[in-house]
């Protein structure tokens, strides 16, 4: 039962954490690994900087009062690929190259080669960092490489540290895991569970013989509702490496969301103990617990601070629930939900962000000291960190009362919404009849997504504007000069639906942010987002207002040069928020709507200004669904209520377009359909435009871009090829409601090869219409 604690409890509350950011203070890591890359650093300076950079986080941390810093957490590109290596599980592929030098072997996984695709990446459970993809098939035979597990053990003990060993655990491993290239049908990894385990035993006997006393298997997948087959392949797994006669103490750690049905398969394991979070809708986590009788003769480590965003945590709570979950478990002790790898390094860097502001903010450096202070109040009560809960206490009274986060004519407008604002009031038959009066366009008409490519004058020109080597006037020229040339092509290529190409974006949400009062930017707030790619997000801090038209004026100017129609471009609600670390002080819902009214003004400008067609971006909707399937309704809901809220304000005769990346839509079909968009252009030349397939089952009745010229790849599609794709989409969609176009925006790719795809893609269009002039 809850015991209030006191100067006398036994077993006292230790302060850790589950991981760190790797890149160093100023991302030493990136230059070190890009350099080794370049052939301007050698392996061995590689190695010291990296031992370096642990060496330096384990200092900060101990120095800051963590009692128990974590070990095997870094990475030099990834962590999931690292466990790949550790079970031996190399794609057939890549063995020779890993077998000549394990280091060019390890980042030929990561990047490829000029012969060899890299591993596939994609997003770690829905956060912004993507891991590489284990490859796994029936003839995977794992084997036990433990050097980097144990080596960074190793340092860590050397250095006077007591140290926790952190690794991806099977079961997670196995399920984050694809069917290797050859695999049979259906084949799942998770049926090599039986071959994993004794690689894993192998693992934590290492780590014992290196002088681990507990070793922490992160199992994050079991916050998905997974089937019952799963739950007892975990049973199964922490049941045997349980019983292993050599091995370190475990502890089973999963995070993102609530544990749900894998409680009590943890429980009931011999495990001596659990990590757990408790923020967000995990803090389900507290009564589940409780109700299931907590965890007796386990240590607990409570992640009662939100280890994925970046504002202080209430202490004063964490406290409240610290306490509760003392008496529900044998020892407890006190970290960040999860790996702070996916927050910035340390907030009082930041040192252009106005401090009545920066008080709000905790960043990894900040978290690792809330956790010591809650933990110190926890063992010696609340009264010796009296002046901690002060100050929490204030900065957090600062914020809610603060005109930023609090801004009546916002508030107001927000809570005036009503159904009707976020409905288009004409049905979509009646929009589309007044559009092509209105656009007069030929049938299957060509467009492509936004962006043109980035090339190296247009981010030379931005840095030497940064830098003050060129003023405002002469970078407007330069954008002023890629527009016209952007639009001259596409004229001249014969597309039917112009962009002015996006060369003044640097970031599709980082562009719209700027503008946006509530915004903060960051000056040091750089996330991994894979490999050696960081990201700064916008910090949506306030309440969101828009004190000016963000994109009219490039619009207006891209439209003078043309008689075709040029589409507006906008980042979606959704997206805006996905990208950037929300507020923690309401739901998301509220934030979404006020970025919604925001965007709507921006609409509402556009077509003031003449602009026919507005295509307002959402590759985050589906990444952002919740982990747990009973949370996706009502994400959902308020998701595309806010996406319809950004569009319903516009004329009948204004053609409403939305984006979205990612091949499976299968999950959320119906979202699509309650965007209630004119045209949505998808990613599909990949897989053959199975999302039309997908869409016409399941009864879509607006236009669709299927994706024709698959951007991921520098190769260009000939015409028939192309035209092929199209006549298959036309299998699926009438020929009055299809559209072509590439897969996703062009920014990232070379002038020569768009050029060319993009004369082809206008070149299969007109063949198709001919052959249906034609009668065939
Ligand atoms: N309009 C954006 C572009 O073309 C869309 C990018 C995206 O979907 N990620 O770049
Ligand atoms: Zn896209």
């Amino acid at each position: 039962m809850a015991t209030h604690p006191t100067a006398f409890t036994a077993v006292r509350a230790r302060a850790t954490v589950h991981g760190y950011p790797r890149q160093g203070p100023g991302r030493e890591l990136k230059k070190a690994v890009e350099g080794y890359w370049a052939g301007r650093v050698d392996a061995a300076a590689l190695h010291d900087t990296a031992a370096a950079l642990r060496r330096d986080a384990w200092r900060r941390l101990a120095d800051a009062g963590v009692h128990e810093v974590p070990t095997g957490d870094f990475s030099l590109y990834d962590h999931v690929l690292d466990t790949t290596v550790m079970v031996g599980a190399v794609p057939e592929r890549h063995r020779a190259a890993v077998e000549a030098d394990a280091l060019d072997g390890y980042f030929a996984m990561a990047r490829g080669t000029q012969q060899l695709p890299p591993l596939e990446m994609t997003k770690w459970f829905d956060t912004n960092y993507h891991y590489l993809v284990p490859e796994l098939g029936p003839d995977t035979a794992f084997t036990a490489d433990s050097t980097k597990q144990t080596g960074e053990l190793g340092e860590a003990l050397a250095q006077g540290h007591a140290a926790r060993p952190v690794l991806v655990g099977p079961v997670t491993y196995l399920l984050l895991a694809k069917p290797a290239p050859g695999a049979p049908p259906g084949f799942q990894p998770l049926t090599l569970l039986d071959r994993l385990l004794p690689v894993y035993a192998e693992v934590l006997s290492d780590l014992r013989a290196a002088g681990a006393e507990w070793v922490q298997l992160d199992e994050p997948a079991l916050v998905q509702d997974q089937p019952p087959a799963v739950l007892n392949a975990a049973a199964r797994a922490y049941r045997e490496l349980g019983g292993l006669a050599d091995r370190p103490k475990l502890l089973a750690a999963t995070y993102f969301d609530r544990v749900g049905d894998a409680l009590p398969v943890l429980a009931k394991s011999p495990v001596e103990g659990l990590a757990l979070d408790f923020t967000g809708p995990a803090a389900a986590n507290l009564d589940a617990l409780a109700a299931a009788g907590g965890l007796p003769g386990k240590r607990l480590i409570a992640g009662v601070i939100d280890g994925r965003n970046v504002w202080i945590n209430d202490l004063e709570r964490s406290l409240s629930t610290l306490a509760t979950l003392l008496g529900l478990a044998d020892r407890v002790d006190v970290a960040p939900s999860c790996s702070l790898l996916h927050v910035p390094l340390d907030a009082t860097a930041e040192r252009d962000v106005d401090p009545q502001v920066a008080r709000w903010l905790a960043f990894a450096r900040q978290k690792a000291e809330e956790s010591v202070t809650l933990a110190r109040g926890l063992n010696e009560g609340s009264d010796t960190i009296a002046p901690q809960l002060a100050a929490n206490r204030s900065a957090r009274a600062s914020r809610a009362a603060s005109a930023l986060t609090r801004d009546p004519a916002v508030r107001a407008r927000a809570a005036a919404v009503t159904a009707a604002d976020a409905r288009r009031p004409q049905p979509y038959a009646e929009r589309a009849a007044a559009q092509r009066a209105r656009l007069g366009l030929p049938l299957l008409p060509t467009t492509t997504i936004g962006s043109f490519p980035q090339t190296r004058e247009l981010r030379t020109a931005r840095a030497d504007l940064r830098a003050g080597r060129i003023d405002a006037t002469a970078y407007d020229e330069r954008i002023a000069t890629e527009i016209r040339e952007v639009l001259a092509f596409q004229d001249k290529a014969g597309l039917d639906v112009l962009v002015h190409g996006e060369p003044e974006r640097n970031d599709m949400v980082q562009y719209f942010a700027e503008q946006l009062t509530g915004y903060l930017a960051t000056q040091h707030g750089w996330v991994q987002s894979y490999g050696t790619r960081y990201v700064r997000p916008p910090i949506l801090a306030g309440d969101i207002s828009r004190p000016e038209p963000m994109t009219v004026a490039w619009t207006a100017y891209a439209q003078s040069h043309t008689e075709r129609p040029v589409k507006g471009m906008l980042t979606g609600p959704v997206t805006m928020l996905a990208w950037s670390f929300v507020r923690d002080d309401q739901p998301l819902a509220d934030t979404a709507r006020q970025v919604a009214l925001a965007l709507r003004d921006e609409v509402g400008d556009l077509e003031a200004a003449g602009t026919a067609v507005i295509q307002v971006d959402e590759p985050a909707l589906r990444e952002t669904l919740p982990l747990r399937t009973a949370d996706r309704a009502e994400y959902l809901a308020w998701a595309t209520e806010a996406f319809r809220l950004t569009t319903a304000g516009v004329r009948a005769d204004t053609q409403i377009h939305t984006h979205m990346c990612y091949a499976e839509f299968g999950d959320i079909m119906a979202a699509i359909e309650q965007l209630d968009a004119d045209v949505i252009s998808l990613e599909a030349a990949r897989s053959r435009m199975q999302v039309a397939d997908e869409l016409a089952a399941a009864g879509y009745a607006h236009a669709v871009g299927p994706g024709v010229y698959d951007i991921h790849s520098p190769r260009v599609p000939d015409v028939e090829e192309i035209a092929a794709l199209l006549r298959k989409g036309l299998a699926a969609i009438p020929a009055e409601r299809l559209w072509v176009n590439p897969d996703c925006g062009l920014k990232t790719r070379g002038w020569a090869e768009v050029r060319t795809s993009l004369e082809h893609l206008v070149e299969a269009a007109q063949r198709v219409r001919a052959e249906r002039a034609g009668g065939q």
